[in-house]
């Protein structure tokens, strides 16, 4: 196998919206106590620097960055999802500062995880379910604005679409944003029907494949398929997963019904994939370390 990249700090933890979110102690705890407990995954943490402002002002508009600020030391939400308060802030900008390093590293031909990010609700100007910055959004941007790369994609497998990635790259040929989720007519956000295929010069560059309440593997499994040839067609500079693990059958918020083996397969589909960078992000039930370690090993098989 070969070894693996993991970003992470423990500024992150600031970022803890509870036990049945990801970004927890106990997820993050457990998911370091598995993988150092085996010895098929070999791998080396890198401490996420913090990001800065003039990182945030490449996917999000001055007034919002305003407004988040604002809300977090008068404890306002920025939605009944989101809340914001100056720790939490605090650990937007590691995430998003660890997703610009994961990035950069996979642009180096690293197999590499940032194990907290793809905060894919969050919109160039506003934050959304229990997203404040879209860190992916950012980390794209800040790779051009340095000619690092021209071209990227993002892949999105959580069970809700991607709508705020899809919102700041509408319009935009360069970014190509393929998003598998449950049908928006039963699932939080509303949006993201396959008739959303992008406005203007960015049209044919999002793609949204939905699926029912109640998919299982097979189903999803071809969907990936789907998803991963118009991805390699597209031949980016660099590409993203978003891997959310809430369509697990399990989950708290979504109604897929994928097994734990699925994220092991998952993982051995995306392994074809070059210059990947992973970021570990939803997931509302207790496996999501073991679903995690288990895309891991079918990754890097
Ligand atoms: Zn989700």
């Amino acid at each position: 196998m070969r070894g693996l990249d993991i970003i992470y700090s423990d500024n992150y933890l600031k970022y803890d919206l509870g036990a049945d979110n990801p970004i927890s102690r106990t997820k993050t705890g457990e998911f370091f106590r598995q993988i150092k407990a085996q010895s098929k995954i070999s791998f080396k943490i890198h401490e996420a620097p913090r990001a800065t402002d003039e990182d945030i002002l490449l996917a999000h508009t001055p007034g919002y960055l305003k407004e988040v600020k604002w809300s977090a030391v008068n404890r306002i939400d920025l939605d009944p999802d989101t809340p914001v308060d100056e720790n939490t802030l605090e650990g937007s900008y590691y995430l998003i500062g660890g997703t610009i390093l994961c990035l950069n590293m996979a642009l180096q031909d690293r197999k590499v995880v940032n194990i907290i990010g793809g905060m894919h609700h969050s919109g160039s100007s506003r934050g959304a379910g229990f997203c404040v910055f879209n860190d992916h959004a950012i980390a794209i941007r800040k790779l051009q604005s340095l000619n690092l790369i021209k071209t990227a994609t993002v892949i999105d497998l959580d069970v809700h679409a991607g709508n705020g990635t899809q919102e700041i790259f509408y319009r935009d040929p360069s970014v190509l944003t393929i998003s598998i989720h449950q049908d928006p007519r039963t699932q939080y956000p509303g949006t993201g029907f396959e008739w959303e295929t992008g406005a203007e010069a960015g049209v044919g560059a999002n793609v949204n494949i939905t699926l029912p309440p109640g998919t299982r593997e097979e189903a999803y499994l071809n969907a990936l398929d789907t998803a991963i040839q118009r991805l390699k067609k597209f031949s980016a500079d660099i590409n993203v997963l978003v891997l959310g693990v809430d369509t697990f059958k399990e989950d708290g918020l979504g109604n897929f019904l994928l097994e734990e083996g699925t994220y092991f397969k998952i993982g051995q589909k995306l392994k074809s994939v070059d210059k990947l960078a992973v970021l570990f992000g939803g997931g509302y039930h207790r496996k999501i370390p073991d679903l995690w370690m288990r895309f891991l090993e079918g990754y890097l098989s």
